[in-house]
Parts: structure tokens; sequence; C-alpha cells
């Protein structure tokens, strides 16, 4: 018997088979789940597809999350397919390049508005847009960084970002909680994917993470997966706007050396 038998997902950012959402997609699998995926359109047919198939997933659907119409339509499809949804995982972002270095003070009003629209509105979007399908008892997981809660070197509006997303969380878990909806956050450890190799500096933080963080080591794909199994499954049926850190509990250091 798996955790999640009987339960829909669809998962939202998979870029490739680094990507966070793939890891999570590939555990709710193996966990029991039938999983759908949508990605943006340039990356379906080479890279998304073919990590679909492989878990037995036809549900593939291209979706830029800045086109509200885009999003109602692949809502749309998922309830002609499939029909309710028990998961949803929001497992994307986005920023300028520019943005993620130098100073925060010279980021851009542009930039500041699309860093926010696609890392932090975008999770309010997808809820909005799924609320018709979500059954009882429902899960709704996104990703976000310990740079939303304390300043880290170059993150810069990424952090403010994930400092919306959070707080996000909190207000969709109060509207969503009376339908049996749950809505929560995990906040990864470094991951090395295509999305951190955009950020400043992420190949030296990465090295010194598993020299500091308590449990002495770097974090996975699985490591996230499995805290989204636990967040989708019925096990946490009462957690609910929390923000879960996966992170070898590096979060609890006031300075992070190696002596702790
Ligand atoms: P990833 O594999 O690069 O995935 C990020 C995904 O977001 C990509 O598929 C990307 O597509 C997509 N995306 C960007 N703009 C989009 C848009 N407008 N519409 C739809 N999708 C869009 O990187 P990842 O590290 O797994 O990131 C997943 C989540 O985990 C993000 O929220 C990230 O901030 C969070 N996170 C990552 C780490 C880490 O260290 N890696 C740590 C904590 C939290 P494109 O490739 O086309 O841009």
């Amino acid at each position: 018997m798996g955790l999640l038998d009987g339960k829909n997902a669809l998962v939202f950012g998979v870029a490739n088979d680094h990507s966070i959402a793939w890891g999570i997609a590939r555990a709710l699998h193996e966990h029991g789940a039938r999983v759908g995926l949508s990605s943006v359109e340039s990356l379906l047919e080479k890279r998304v597809r073919p990590l679909a198939a492989s878990i037995g997933s036809t549900f593939v659907e291209p979706c830029d999350v800045r086109d509200d119409d885009a999003v109602r339509a692949v809502f749309d499809r998922w309830g002609a397919e499939v029909g309710g949804l028990d998961i949803l995982v929001h497992a994307l972002a986005f920023a300028n390049r520019d943005d993620l270095d130098g100073a925060f003070v010279e980021t851009s009003r542009a930039g500041f508005a699309l860093a926010l629209d696609v890392s932090a509105y975008s999770l309010v979007a997808l809820a909005r847009e799924a609320r018709p399908h979500l059954r009882p008892g429902a899960s709704i997981v996104t990703l976000t960084y310990y740079g939303a809660e304390k300043v880290v070197a170059h993150y810069n509006v990424m952090g403010v970002a994930k400092a919306a997303l959070e707080a996000c969380v909190r207000y969709l878990a109060v509207d969503l909680g009376p339908a049996g909806v749950r809505v929560n956050a995990i906040s990864a450890g470094p991951v090395r994917t295509l999305a951190a190799q955009g950020i400043a500096g992420f190949r030296t933080m990465y090295g010194s993470f598993r020299d500091v963080a308590p449990l002495r080591s770097n974090i996975t794909i699985e490591d996230v997966a499995g805290t989204a199994v636990w967040l989708a499954s019925d096990l946490a049926r009462q957690v609910t706007g929390e923000v879960v850190h996966v992170d070898g509990g590096f979060n609890v250091l006031g300075v992070p050396t190696p002596e702790g």
C-alpha cells in the first residue's frame, strides 16, 4: 500500500532531472500518486516529456505562470482529463541574472516586479485556478529558501520574493483551510540545479555548506522530496501554513562555523 495511493498530483517546475520538482514528482509516483507535469513550453518535448514517460505520466502541459490564461488552461485540461486534484506542487522561481549579483539597492522596478510575479504571485494564481478541482485533504506545497529570513549574499531580490511567497503560504492556508486544503512551504538548503547556477557565489556556498550544517551533508532532491511526500500525505493532515526546513539544521545556527 502506497502512502499516496488514489491521490492525483500536479507538479509545476520540472526543467530537467536535477530539478527539485522532478525529485518530488518521482517520489510522489513511487508512493502511489498519479502525477501530471507542467513546465515552460521550450522545455517540454526534449526534457519534460521523456521524464514524464518514465513515471507513466501522460499529462504534460505547457505553462508560463505569468500568463493567467495559460494557468487556467492547464487546470481546465486537468479537470477534463483527470478530475480531482489532491497534491499541487509549485517548484519554480525566476529573477534576472543581473539582480542576483551586485547590490540589492540597484534592483530595478521591472526586475523586482518580475521576480515577485514569477516566484511569489504565481502560487496565488495556481491555487486560485486549482480550487475547483482540489478535494478535501488536498495539499499544496511550494519551495522557498533561507534567504527569505536572513540576508544571504547575492540572493537579493529573490530573498524578497521568497519572503512574499512564505507570507502567501500563510494567507492561502487560512483561505483554503475551511475547504480542507493545506498549504505549506519547504525551505530547502542549497541544491545543485539549473536555477541555483544562476546565483553568483552559489558554488562556494554549496561547497562550504556541508562543513557547517549540523548534519554535515549537502541537500539532495531526494531529501526535499521525502518531506514533500510527507506534506502531501494524510500523515500531515493537521499541518498547514508552515515553512518546513530541509537544510540539515543550517537555519538554527547563529554564526555558521564548523564548531557550531
Ligand atoms: P530548476 O530546476 O531550474 O527549476 C526552476 C523552474 O522554474 C524551471 O523549470 C524554470 O523554467 C521554471 N520557471 C521559471 N520561470 C517560469 C515561468 N515564468 N513559468 C513557469 N515556469 C518557470 O531549479 P530548482 O532549484 O529545482 O527550483 C525549484 C524551486 O526550488 C524554486 O522555487 C527555487 O527557488 C527553489 N529552491 C531551490 C534551491 C536550490 O538550491 N536549488 C533551494 C531552495 C529553494 P526555465 O528553466 O525555463 O527558467
